[in-house]
């Protein structure tokens, strides 16, 4: 059997990221897959009708597009740009707008405080991609400027969307922030908007041309050019099923790793991993539409990104109740309406609509009704598009994907502390303690999202390891 310096489970973005960085080291190293393609989450299919192409999970890619993974590493991607990065609908027909310039945007939603929370930030960005984005185990570089972008993360969501002194501002950065659902009331909550947000400034919040599966085909070509190579219908139960390596890399989740590699994994760090969270669930709705969504917003029809959920009020109740185990009546949606900035997703005239809201991790509630009523509220008259409509519970995402436990996309929780320090509190969270075992996917620092670092960090750290 050959044998390598590394072995990654898993071709999810932060698999992939990860081989390409140790390829791009002169490693030899090959990624083992379960499924018939590659790509985990930046998968694209045809689920409702022929010539729909739909993404079955990642569909808009701020983070792709702002982090330094992709250029740094020559993976080339056609990003589509939307006229406007994101709509945040109201009750009155006017809406919160993410637009790529920092002053625009505070001008559109009427608050200059917007200008305040995130001038510094971006112009920054390049310390927040090389020291936030990464794991702490050095002193970094710029401390003052750090410390000046964590005031700014520091702050309950909730606190942030009051300061703002908009209606229209508080709504726009609740749901950004929202995309975790996290306590929005809690410290830290605000970290994902202000990343979010941030990246959107920087480079837009843009979709892959042709469907997120050409980021992954983007990605395996690349490391194939230095290299590597993707084995799929590969998938891993034991350790035998490895073939042999220095290092073994698991773009999976700490539950799934420790089914694998049983007593390899110190009973030290099970007992760490055993504290760790899971995430809420997911429940998506995919749609083929005969024409655009008519939402009652101009802007929200521009939009690439669009959130339903009414004031920065409602969106944060929604996401409490679903943290405390309910189902939302009113739930905060995050929509994605591709086709109307890239042409190749639908056939000429429809279109093809994503969306899906957080329900409790494991929730077997048919939750469409409250999303379609939230359809209802912001574009009267779309049920007449539908040709189409295909429904993915927590359960199927689980079955699509084992790292999807009880639908839970994110890896597990990212509240508090988990933002930073995930899945457990050590310097180098990669290492399985001090075995050749190395965790790269999203249950790592930075956390969900389809950008490649989690498995950067992780392949640096079997670089300093193996040599
Ligand atoms: C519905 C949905 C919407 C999303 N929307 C966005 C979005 O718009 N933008 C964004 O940036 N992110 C989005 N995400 C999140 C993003 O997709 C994930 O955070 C990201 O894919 C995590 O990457 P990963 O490499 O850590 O793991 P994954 O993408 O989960 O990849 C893991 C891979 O490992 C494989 N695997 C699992 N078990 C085994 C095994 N035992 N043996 C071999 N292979 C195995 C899986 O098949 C999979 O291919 C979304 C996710 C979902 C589900």
């Amino acid at each position: 059997m050959t044998s390598y310096d590394a072995v990654v489970v898993g071709s999810g973005p932060n698999g992939l990221a990860a081989a390409i960085t140790l390829a791009s080291s002169g490693a030899s190293v090959v990624v083992l897959e379960a499924k018939a393609t590659p790509g985990g989450g930046m998968r694209t299919a045809e689920l409702t009708l022929p010539g729909f192409r739909h993404d079955v999970c990642s569909a808009i890619h701020p983070m792709a597009a702002a982090g330094s993974f992709l250029g740094e590493f020559g993976v080339d991607v056609d990003w589509c740009h939307p006229e406007l990065a994101l709509a945040h609908p109201l009750d009155d027909g006017r809406a919160g707008v993410l637009h790529r310039s920092v002053g625009d945007t505070a001008v559109a939603n009427d608050s200059p405080r917007w200008s305040r929370l995130f001038d510094t930030v971006v112009d920054h960005w390049g310390t927040v991609d090389a020291e936030l984005l990464g794991p702490m185990w050095r002193w970094p570089r710029h401390p003052l400027t750090l410390a000046s972008l964590g005031v700014r993360s520091a702050p309950p969501a909730t606190a942030l969307a009051r300061w703002l002194r908009s209606e229209r501002g508080g709504a726009l950065f609740t749901g950004i922030a929202a995309h975790t659902n996290t306590n929005l009331s809690w410290p830290l909550s605000s970290s994902a908007g202000i990343g979010l947000a941030a990246a959107g400034h920087v480079a837009g919040w843009p979709c892959a041309r042709g469907g997120s599966q050409t980021i992954a085909d983007a990605m395996v070509a690349r490391l194939v050019e230095l290299g590597g190579a993707v084995e799929c219908g590969v998938p891993v139960t034991t350790m035998n099923d490895l073939p042999s390596a220095r290092a073994v890399l698991f773009d999976l989740t700490p539950a799934q790793v420790e089914r694998i590699a049983g007593d390899g994994v110190p009973s030290r760090v099970r007992r760490a991993w055993s504290r760790f969270r899971r995430g809420s669930g997911t429940f998506k709705l995919d749609y083929a539409l005969d024409g655009p969504m008519p939402w009652t917003s101009s802007d929200a029809r521009r939009a690439g990104t669009v959130h339903l959920g009414g004031t920065w009020q409602e969106v944060a109740a929604a996401e409490a109740e679903v943290r405390a185990g309910r189902v939302a009546e009113r739930p905060y949606v995050l929509v994605a309406q591709q086709s109307i900035f890239d042409d190749t997703r639908a056939p000429a005239g429809k279109q093809t609509l994503w969306a899906y809201c957080h329900v409790p991790n494991g929730c077997t509630v048919d939750v469409s009704d409250t999303i379609e009523a939230q359809f209802d509220r912001f574009a009267p008259g779309w049920r007449d598009l539908v040709l189409a409509r295909v429904v993915t519970t927590p359960a199927d995402l689980e079955s699509y994907n084992p790292n999807y436990v009880g639908g839970a996309i994110d890896g597990g929780a990212s509240e508090l502390h988990r933002v930073l320090f995930r899945p457990d509190w050590s310097v180098d969270p990669y290492r399985v303690g001090d075995t050749d075992l190395w965790l790269c996917s999203s249950s790592t620092p930075p956390g969900a999202g389809v950008h490649g670092i989690c498995g950067r960090n992780a392949a640096r750290s079997v670089l300093r390891a193996i040599g």
